[in-house]
């Protein structure tokens, strides 16, 4: 379903029985997740974009803890985007095999590798059309790639905590990714982007848990338009 056609600035949600401005909503949101989470960032480790883009693409339906425990030896074992071009690819399947999807994974960064080397002399592009082209790179990963290996604001990362978040806070409609970031995008200034990612994946790993959030325990639940919610939506 599409968002309504009401400027976000201006839209009036009905909050727990009260009427909120959605400015005062989404400013108090952010307020609360940055005392509660104040050194919210990304989970990832990593030393330079290249190590960003694939532990990146190897979190895909895995968790950030399983990819950290994972990328020490690859990246000791893979340095330059040059190396995981070459990779024996049994090889690389074999070093990502607890990620899950291995095969495709092995595949993905190997392709994205070989077009960086060709195209990109070995450096991660850092634009969006530029890391679009990539084999098995998304707005998502994108999004990540840009903000923190290279502080561009070009959108939001909506992951599943991201998407769960943005609709229970009341932020969208949609259920569609991109539509989710459209909104988020609308919602919040640019230069907050990064950091409203990180403060509703943190929310969303601690007290907003799919399927059902822990709202009795939840500091935002004066606020939330979601408050007692018991299925996962
Ligand atoms: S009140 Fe419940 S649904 Fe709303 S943000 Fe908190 S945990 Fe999530």
């Amino acid at each position: 379903m599409e968002s309504k056609v009401i400027p976000a600035e201006i839209r009036i949600l009905n909050y727990g029985g009260k009427k909120r401005a959605y400015w005062f909503m989404k400013s108090k949101v952010i307020q609360e997740l940055r005392k509660l989470y104040p050194s919210a960032k990304i989970a990832l480790r990593h030393a330079n974009p290249l190590q960003l883009l694939v532990a990146v693409m190897l979190s895909a339906q895995c968790t950030d803890k399983m990819v950290n425990r994972i990328t020490p030896a690859l990246f000791a074992k893979y340095r330059t985007a040059k190396d995981f071009a070459s990779a024996d690819i049994r090889g690389l399947e074999g070093m990502v095999k607890s990620a899950g999807f291995y095969r495709t994974k092995a595949k993905h960064i190997k392709d994205a590798c070989k077009i960086i080397v060709g195209k990109h002399g070995g450096k991660v592009p850092d634009t969006m059309e530029g890391l679009l082209e990539l084999p098995g790179v998304a707005r998502k990963t994108a999004n990540i790639v840009l903000s923190n290996a290279y502080g561009k604001n070009e959108g939001i990362a909506v992951d599943t905590h991201v998407k769960r978040l943005a609709f229970r806070l009341g932020f969208t409609e949609n259920s569609n990714p991109e539509k989710i970031e459209k909104d988020l995008m609308a919602a919040f200034p640019r230069s907050e982007w990064n950091k409203v990612t990180y403060l509703l994946i943190e929310h969303g790993r601690a007290i907003c848990k799919a399927p059902v959030p822990l709202c009795s325990r939840c500091a935002l639940a004066g606020i939330c338009p979601k408050n007692g919610v018991s299925k996962s939506k």
